[in-house]
């Protein structure tokens, strides 16, 4: 594969790196979540004040064109890494230096790129590369951190064993965190963490939460929306959108509907997520989910909990619309998109006080937080809006006050400005005179 046309000889080009998360994937499985949609969202808002953006990732599926264009500035450029097809986290470490190897093939071995840009630890660990090659600007985003998924399953799993994939996460993002120029966070409480177990300067991590177009979420009516989606027009609907993954903590859920059943009759859980139907089923989403169809069946509410499976993004309002309430429960999460979907879309959340979530959701203000892994915690909050009125519109009011302040335009404008000045001090730094 080769760099065909002269695209990349532009000042304000970027190369990214989003190597397990397609931004043009569907979301909704394991493999694609909020990482594939902040990229995207990122890449489109760049490329309208100006930016050229390759986002370079790994080729899984061999239906798949090798380069698509996101827009006239930007494009996905998908590299050969291992087999065609999903790979695990524990192999996708062994194929990285063909992934990088490719993208040095790619690029004829000349950069034009002015800064290198990388997400999570495998997309961090081939832009510290080229960073290293090329000497440019290292920014990276982490999205999740590998001593935090080890601490959440040390405290709830009681599991000590830190697979090998783990420990080499860590050094990666170790090696990813020194050397990167700036580190940008959704989350006050990542940079704490970055700060503390990673050794990061303060003045290196730089918080800029991730945003919501509110147009998408705007409300259909309720009795439309669940005319919709074919639902029950009494049920009082507990909705979670995400991924079908351990941590994001559906069996609390489903144990609070057995302490909630009794409670509020008519009670169902929407379960949104997860690619578990027909031939294009991912084998670690089914697993998941036949998991918490057991789990529904010990809490003896599998005859009112529905999976639909993972939905389009541009379909989850209507699901928003159809619900009575929004449910976080995960026991970790480093921002949570979802949050700011569920308070633009005017619906009550309740989320587990973990994370990006405790910085979004101000408890009892505009949403509610619970203990997390606490069925009995959810339960009272949920109680709580259920039995007043007056609470549920003053918590949608302030949340939607709230939550248009998290624009992706901000957002992409702060970036912006940490591009700009990182390249303008590269360049300044490899000046002929800046050794004077
Ligand atoms: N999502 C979707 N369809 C689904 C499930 C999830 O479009 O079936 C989207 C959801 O709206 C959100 C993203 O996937 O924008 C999940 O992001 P979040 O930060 O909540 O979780 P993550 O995937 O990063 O753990």
């Amino acid at each position: 594969m080769s760099n065909s046309n002269n695209k990349n000889n532009h000042k304000k080009s970027i190369a990214m790196f989003s190597i397990h998360a397609d931004p043009l994937a569907p979301l909704g499985s394991q493999q694609t979540g909020g990482q594939n949609f902040y990229v995207r969202l990122l890449v489109e808002e760049l490329s309208r004040i100006g930016w050229e953006v390759d986002v370079f990732t790994r080729l899984d599926d061999q239906r798949k064109k090798q380069i698509v264009q996101i827009n006239k500035k930007s494009r996905v450029i998908r590299l050969k890494g291992g087999k065609i097809g999903y790979i695990s986290k524990e192999e996708l470490i062994t194929v990285l230096p063909e992934i990088y190897n490719n993208f040095l093939s790619f690029i004829n071995f000349q950069n034009s790129y002015s800064l290198f840009h990388g997400h999570y630890w495998d997309g961090g660990l081939i832009a510290l590369k080229a960073h290293l090659h090329f000497n440019k600007p290292l920014v990276t985003n982490f999205h999740s951190l590998g001593i935090i998924r080890i601490q959440t399953k040390e405290k709830y799993l009681m599991n000590k064993n830190n697979s090998s994939y783990l420990t080499e996460r860590l050094n990666i993002e170790n090696e990813v965190a020194k050397n990167s120029s700036v580190i940008i966070s959704l989350a006050k409480t990542e940079k704490k963490e970055l700060q503390q177990f990673y050794g990061c300067p303060e003045e290196k991590c730089k918080v800029v939460p991730g945003g919501v177009d509110l147009k998408r979420w705007s409300r259909v009516e309720r009795s439309k929306s669940r005319k919709i989606l074919n639902l029950d027009q009494k049920g009082f609907i507990l909705l979670y959108v995400g991924r079908l993954e351990w941590r994001k903590g559906i069996g609390t859920l489903l144990s609070a509907g057995n302490l909630l059943k009794n409670e509020i009759p008519n009670l169902k859980i929407l379960i949104v997520g997860g690619k578990i139907f027909g031939r294009q089923k991912n084998l670690d989403d089914y697993k998941e989910y036949k998991r918490l169809l057991k789990k529904a069946e010990q809490e003896k509410v599998e005859n009112i909990t529905k999976f639909v499976g993972n939905i389009p993004n541009r379909r989850l309002h209507f699901f928003c619309s159809a619900s009575d309430i929004m449910v976080i429960p995960s026991y970790y999460e480093p921002f949570g998109l979802v949050a700011l979907e569920g308070m633009a879309s005017k619906i009550p959340v309740v989320a587990s006080n973990v994370g990006g979530l405790m910085n979004i959701i101000k408890d009892a203000k505009d949403g509610f937080l619970f203990e997390p892994r606490n069925p009995l915690s959810l339960k009272e909050k949920v109680l709580l809006i259920y039995n007043s009125q007056e609470l549920r519109q003053k918590l949608i009011q302030n949340a939607y006050e709230k939550v248009k302040n998290y624009s992706w335009k901000s957002m992409v404008k702060k970036i912006d400005e940490i591009y700009k000045d990182l390249i303008i001090k590269n360049k300044n730094e490899n000046s002929p005179n800046s050794a004077i």
